[in-house]
């Protein structure tokens, strides 16, 4: 396993990762044609929403092999309203590819994967792409890299440039290698190229001084530093982390595309070099003979459940019994594994560990889960996905077609963990993440569904917590055949000040049937919400409990009120979600920009300048920032652009 690389591919929006991924289908042979993100043919864009919208929002992976080694490729989604689909797709990555566009340099999105690499420890490289384009600079993309990431940049695949500008060529600085991609280079440009490719070279083996004692004493001592000691340090330095590659060129012209994968074998790191931390932490993980055991990272229904699987220890065998953890009535015979490899797959018998493959069939399976061998438990962290915060509400045109409706919206949600689907008096309400993935499940629901029905403005999911401690009492009575009942109850609350949006927990001393019961009651009122929205941050502790006769439900009414007195007291506090945005647009429309997010009460944290006009960044209530997209086009004809990321939630001023 040696010769198997796990990566994925990131990038803002446009940089070239659908163009970049169909490069290497084609040229690593798994796919006959290349695919153009421009004419609606891409392969990894799977769904045909994608293709006619030309951004990706689904993950899937697929395989090729390079040099005799086995590269999988997971796809991940661009947009950053899709980030927790990034994040689940980290989980199982060994190394990133990072795409930057060579003209717009480091994006907002490109930061926001970066830091998430950066949490989860994954090595990476960046292609810097459409170098073919008038205004692309490679040298100035690195720099701006080394200082918004304070990372220790190496380029390793350098552009050249002919006599007119025209990017022409590019060079390794290791080997000393160099491709033209036009016949030859003029025999008047050698002496620059050769300079050039000696420069970038020098650059490597200072970088490499920094890195590594031993290089550093060689360069004082005056000796050469060989290029096989150099890929050594660089080597170990990038499957560390400590490093990141640069590697330049062109995906829509294949420039640069076969260096990229040669840096990816050389710098990504194998399984074995792989930080134990995730998955890779549970016992034995790697090693082929220890039971199986692996994780569910993306189900995806279309026709039927696809079910992609990473195997993180022993060997998955086609018919042999598999079980969630924790979950011993769920197993199932393991089907035919496939192996993909672009549009189509092929039956594998087994998987061995650090592959990914799909198991086809609805085993009811769910995205974060981990599958074990029966007998074989493993305690693996399950994932968290962030609370959903916008709200849209689908009705049917006729009333007839409701339970179709929902039915569809329940096997989008099963896809999508940051989906949540609920059903009352006739209407359902879809939470999700941002205005575009609740658009994008709107035209996907459209295309799956035949009949019409409305989709509401999308609108925010508030919470509601409380400000400080307090103490709440009630007590019921009832008389019923004769028999007086009374059930009197006393809850306190408490606020935890330091996990403000944890879920309500509530403790209770007292044993018993109708202790539990009470419990229950308080959770079910805590998880609904008492006025605006589910109830977030504080805990719920029974103090006492007593009662005579025996009426249900009267204790529960008693704990009830008593909750409702304890959180009149404690004053509730209603919370908003927020988020973080960046807008870029032309200096000149800075101003009116500003002055329409100060309209927004928008905390404004810096404006900057730079590659792209001026950046502004800032914080503001979601509620306040629906449509803002559509918005920002027109105060900037256009040319701005804007993206937010959930940022928690707040308490409304005022
Ligand atoms: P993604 O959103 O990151 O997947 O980006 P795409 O692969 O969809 O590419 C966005 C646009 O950039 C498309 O119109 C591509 O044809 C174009 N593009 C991609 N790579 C290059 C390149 O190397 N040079 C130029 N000039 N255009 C490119
Ligand atoms: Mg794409």
């Amino acid at each position: 396993m040696d010769q198997l690389r796990t990566f994925g591919i990131v990038a803002h929006i446009d940089a070239g990762k659908t163009t970049l991924t169909e490069r290497i289908l084609h040229d690593s042979g798994a796919q006959q044609f290349v695919g153009s993100v421009d004419e609606g043919t891409a392969t990894m864009d799977w769904m045909p929403l994608e293709k006619s919208r030309g951004i990706s929002v689904t993950a899937a992976a697929t395989r090729v092999t390079w040099n005799g080694c086995v590269l999988q490729i997971v796809d991940t989604p661009g947009h950053v309203d899709f980030t927790a689909e990034v994040e689940r797709c980290l989980n199982v990555l060994d190394g990133v590819v990072v795409v930057v566009d060579g003209v717009r340099g480091v994006e907002s999105q490109t930061e926001a994967v970066w830091r998430q690499a950066d949490a989860r420890h994954l090595p990476r490289l960046v292609f810097v792409n459409k170098l073919d384009r008038i205004g692309a600079d490679f040298g100035e993309v690195c720099e701006e890299l080394v200082e918004r990431f304070e990372a220790v940049v190496a380029p390793v695949v350098v552009p050249f440039r002919d006599e007119r500008g025209v990017f022409a060529g590019i060079g390794h600085a290791v080997t000393g290698a160099v491709q033209w991609f036009d016949g030859r280079p003029d025999e008047e440009l050698v002496p620059r190229l050769r300079a050039e490719l000696r420069a970038a070279n020098e650059r490597l083996v200072e970088i490499a001084a920094d890195l590594d004692d031993a290089v550093m004493t060689d360069i004082v001592a005056g000796k050469e530093v060989g290029s096989d000691r150099l890929l050594e340090v660089l080597r170990r330095a990038s499957r560390g982390g400590r490093l990141v590659a640069a590697a330049a060129g062109a995906a829509l012209w294949n420039r640069g595309v076969d260096w990229l994968l040669d840096a990816v074998i050389e710098l990504l790191p194998p399984l074995a070099e792989v930080q134990r931390t995730g998955i890779w932490s549970v016992e034995r993980s790697g090693d082929p003979l220890a039971p199986f055991c692996g994780l569910v990272f993306k189900v995806q229904h279309a026709d039927e459940a696809w079910n992609y699987v990473r195997v993180v220890r022993g060997r998955l065998f086609s018919g042999a019994p598999c079980r969630r953890t924790r979950d011993p009535a769920s197993e199932f015979e393991v089907p035919e594994l496939w192996v993909m490899q672009g549009e189509s797959h092929r039956a594998a018998g087994k998987a061995e560990p650090g592959e990914i493959v799909v198991l086809p069939g609805d085993f009811g399976l769910r995205t974060g889960d981990t599958l074990v061998a029966p007998g074989h438990p493993v305690a693996v962290p399950t994932p968290r996905f962030p609370a959903p915060v916008l709200a849209v509400t689908f009705e049917p045109e006729h009333g007839a077609d409701g339970p179709q409706l929902l039915a569809a919206l329940r096997e989008f949600a099963l896809d999508d963990p940051t989906l949540r689907v609920d059903y009352a008096h006739g209407q359902v309400t879809v939470r999700g993440m941002g205005e575009l993935h609740l658009e994008i499940l709107g035209e996907s629901l459209r295309e799956r569904v035949g009949f019409g029905f409305h989709c509401s403005r999308p609108r925010v999911a508030k919470r509601e917590s409380i400000a400080s401690e307090a103490v709440g009492e009630a007590e019921m009575r009832a008389v019923v055949g004769g028999e007086a009942c009374a059930a009197r109850c006393r809850v306190a609350v408490a606020p935890h000040a330091d996990e403000p949006l944890a879920a309500v927990d509530v403790r209770c001393e007292i044993d018993g049937p109708v202790a539990a019961a009470v419990v229950e009651e308080l959770q079910s009122r805590a998880a609904s919400g008492l006025r605006v929205g589910a109830m977030v941050g504080f805990g719920i502790r029974v103090e006492s409990l007593e009662h005579t006769g025996s009426v249900s439900g009267l204790v529960e009414q008693a704990a009830a009120h008593a909750f409702e007195q304890a959180i009149q007291q404690a004053g509730a506090v209603v919370l908003e979600p927020r988020v973080e945005f960046e807008v870029t647009c032309p200096e000149d429309g800075g101003a009116a920009v500003l002055a329409d997010l100060g309209s927004r009460g928008a905390d404004v944290a810096g404006v900057a300048s730079g590659r792209l006009g001026a950046r502004i960044r800032g914080t503001a209530f979601l509620s306040r920032m629906i449509g803002y997209v559509t918005r920002l086009r027109s105060i900037t004809r256009g040319l701005g652009q804007a993206s937010l990321r959930p940022a928690g939630f707040a308490p409304v001023r005022g």
